[in-house]
């Protein structure tokens, strides 16, 4: 289900509802019985989806709601509460400031689209005035480093990394003090990623965020993975301090519901989203016009 069509049931629901004469708890509970399926197939996690729903039935109370009051608007706006509520951890992640060296750690399972995210975000930056520089401290995955230097070299970004260093903290230790000596003021370190979640990939990645000493740990997840996101992002977020989630190939068949599951395992919010494989294809996260998309 893509988000258009989540967006499609949320309001044919709430539609539905609105066409009763009188709305009682049964057709309450008929339109978020319906909502709670639509979540479901989007991938959002079910007991986030039985929070929200129990969340509403507590806002919505039928008897205190004077007649002549817009039942309909008052459900709506408590769906649009809850779901941008289940986007928002509640403190906004670290900042950086431009001028300021800030060290940015990219993690995520192989394939999640990080090597593309990083430039991505190097180059957003960039366009911005930023000096940001782009160090690869995979040295797991053979092509690792030509790929983020086909990419950086593309977007005109400085980029460390070696072809014969095997120690994935070395590399992020010297290209960090590399470029802080040029003055970068963004650099960012793009870590391996596996195929699936191994005790040794967490242990890299833990040994790497120790040494460099990142400002924001930036989880790079992939919209497709479906219910599986809670766990991975929690998996994540349990060996090094996650501090802020992208969701990437949220174009063609891409989900919602991933992104709340990344929200509420990791409790960092969304910062960007992956919307394509190019450069630019790459734009900051909204809560607000994002649930606004998802309602319709
Ligand atoms: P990594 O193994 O996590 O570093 O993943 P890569 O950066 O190599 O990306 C894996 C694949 O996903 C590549 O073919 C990318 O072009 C593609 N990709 C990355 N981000 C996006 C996105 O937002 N949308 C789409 N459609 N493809 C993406």
């Amino acid at each position: 289900m893509v988000l258009a069509q989540l967006g499609g049931s949320i309001s044919r629901a709430i539609q539905q509802m609105s066409n009763a004469t009188i709305i009682d708890e049964k057709v309450l509970n008929e339109c978020l019985n319906e909502i709670t399926r639509a979540l479901l197939q989007a991938d959002v996690q079910f007991k986030l989806v039985r929070e929200m729903q129990t969340n509403i039935k507590k806002i919505v109370n039928l008897d205190d709601l004077a007649a002549g009051h817009n039942k309909r608007r008052i459900i709506q706006q408590a769906i649009f509460n809850e779901l941008c509520k289940m986007l928002d951890p509640g403190k906004p992640s670290f900042t950086p400031k431009k001028g300021k060296p800030s060290v940015i750690m990219f993690v995520g399972l192989q394939g999640s689209g990080k090597t593309t995210t990083c430039t991505k975000y190097a180059y957003y930056h960039q366009k911005k005035g930023w000096k940001p520089a782009l160090v690869c401290a995979d040295t797991f995955r053979a092509g690792a480093f030509d790929q983020l230097k086909q990419n950086a070299t593309k977007a005109k970004i400085p980029f460390y990394g070696s072809y014969t260093e095997s120690d994935p903290v070395r590399i992020a230790v010297e290209g960090v003090e590399t470029f802080k000596k040029e003055n970068c003021d963004l650099i960012i370190v793009d870590t391996s990623g596996r195929h699936k979640q191994e005790a040794a990939l967490f242990e890299e990645m833990r040994q790497v965020s120790e040494a460099t000493k990142p400002d924001l740990v930036i989880f790079v997840m992939d919209s497709s993975i479906g219910q599986a996101a809670f766990d991975q992002a929690q998996a994540f977020k349990q060996s090094v301090s996650v501090g802020a989630v992208i969701v990437t190939k949220m174009d063609g068949h891409a989900k919602g519901g991933g992104a709340l599951s990344a929200v509420a395992a990791t409790k960092s919010p969304v910062i960007f989203i992956g919307t394509g494989e190019h450069m630019d294809e790459f734009e900051v996260f909204d809560v607000k016009p994002f649930v606004s998309r998802l309602l319709g």
